[in-house]
């Protein structure tokens, strides 16, 4: 995390106290209640006038706060493996055990009730099973949209496929929210989504800078209202406040830390429980992870409101994780380049195959490419019994005292 606060973090608390407000008043407001995966139709739900929970969030805080160890055993006992998706099964332990860090963090005392649940496979299938659960324990609607997987380029016939089960589920929509679906509403949140978007693309691209005013454990911290508020205000609000502050910072030579030497890329997922660590021994040797492929996994830009069916059909299935290997070598070849990176960390997390890209050769096929010297770690996003902190830090600071050692050749 950058040695000096960012201002805007204030800001972030606010507005995400506000948004879980509204959500735990929602019952009492009678106002209606959305859940949906974190890259899934969030724009069409609120243009029906939902409230959008996430569970896939509430996993992240179970990670965070270093609780998910204690419910995924819950989970464990009612048949779902332990080394499936550990969002999933601390998610569903903690929901259980009737445990919720929304109730320390921001006074809900308990989840949102979901009127109707929404999914996109475009990230994994894990989310129909784990939105089934609640489906059926709370007998309410479940939709879900199913693009083509591990697609190389997308094509017209993908975005048209997507397109159609994005109409398909407007009827289910119109039924539970009790209004009839109006275009101008849809459109209207998804030019809300794409400005959002934008904002987010550009506040992570002032990590470009050298140095760089953000890493990524800042945008673990900051990407908050661009996973649950899409779609709204208040997301373009709080993005145009940090980029201005990341903005003035680039101006003022202000760097995450003073004398930046080497420049990381991380790929996988965070190690929810270990941000500060992590992002402690980076500093520590005047390094930054000023790039990675999960903070940009809301980076929707493509959407466009004169043709919001089409344009979040396609935004939803271009996504990486969507992708084939071929297109996501691509992809983070363009990473490496665009943000002068010295070195890869692949994050391997044990619960997560679907967003650990090191199991495929890719680790080598980039290296030959680009002659980026790349780690592997192995760890998970919120099981911290699969993460060997001991053994981790030493690999990282082996990694990074390489790195350094050949820049200084380089430059001597
Ligand atoms: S992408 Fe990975 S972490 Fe995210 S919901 Fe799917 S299995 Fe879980």
């Amino acid at each position: 995390m950058a040695t000096q606060e960012l201002h805007s973090t204030q800001l972030l608390k606010e507005t995400m106290g506000k948004y879980f407000r509204t959500l735990g008043e929602c019952e009492s407001a009678g106002k209606k209640v959305a859940w949906c995966t974190s890259t899934g139709p969030a724009e069409l739900l609120r243009a029906f006038g939902f409230e959008v929970y996430f569970p896939e969030n509430h996993g992240a805080l179970l990670g965070a706060t270093r609780t998910a160890s204690d419910y995924i055993p819950i989970a464990v006992k009612q048949g779902y493996a332990a080394d499936i998706c550990s969002y999933l099964t601390s998610d569903i332990g903690a929901f259980l055990e009737d445990r919720t860090p929304l109730k320390q963090h921001y006074g809900l005392s308990k989840l949102p009730r979901p009127d109707v649940l929404a999914y996109t496979t475009n990230q994994c299938r894990e989310v129909q099973d784990w939105f089934s659960f609640y489906a059926k324990h709370y007998n309410v609607p479940l939709v879900g949209i199913h693009p083509p997987r591990f697609v190389d380029n997308v094509t017209a016939e993908h975005i048209s496929d997507v397109r159609r089960q994005f109409e398909s589920i407007v009827p289910t929509l119109e039924a539970v929210s009790g209004s009839r679906f109006h275009i101008d509403r849809f459109r209207e949140t998804v030019r809300l989504s794409k400005e959002a978007s934008i904002l987010w693309r550009r506040v992570l691209e002032t990590a470009k800078n050298m140095p760089a005013p953000l890493s990524f454990f800042d945008g673990c911290i900051h990407m908050g209202p661009i996973v649950v508020l899409r779609g709204t205000e208040e997301a373009v609000t709080y993005y145009e406040a940090l980029l201005l502050e990341l903005q003035n910072r680039v101006a003022a030579g202000i760097g995450v830390v003073s004398n930046e030497i080497c420049r990381v890329y991380w790929d996988g997922m965070p190690i929810w429980g270990k941000l500060r660590t992590i992002s402690n021994l980076f500093q520590a040797s005047n390094s930054v992870v000023v790039a990675s492929t999960y903070c940009n996994s809301w980076v929707l830009d493509t959407m466009d409101e004169r043709k919001p069916f089409e344009s979040t059909a396609e935004a939803y299935t271009q996504i990486f994780i969507n992708r084939s290997e071929q297109a996501k070598e691509k992809m983070l070849a363009d990473f490496l380049s665009e943000y002068s990176i010295d070195g890869i960390i692949y994050h391997d997390a044990r619960t997560c195959f679907n967003n650990s890209n090191s199991r495929f050769g890719m680790p080598q096929r980039l290296q030959l490419l680009t002659g980026i010297p790349a780690l592997v770690i192995e760890g998970d996003l919120c099981d911290l019994r699969f993460f060997s902190e001991g053994q981790s830090v030493t690999k990282i600071e082996a990694f990074l005292e390489q790195l350094i050692e050949s820049k200084m050749e380089v430059e001597a």
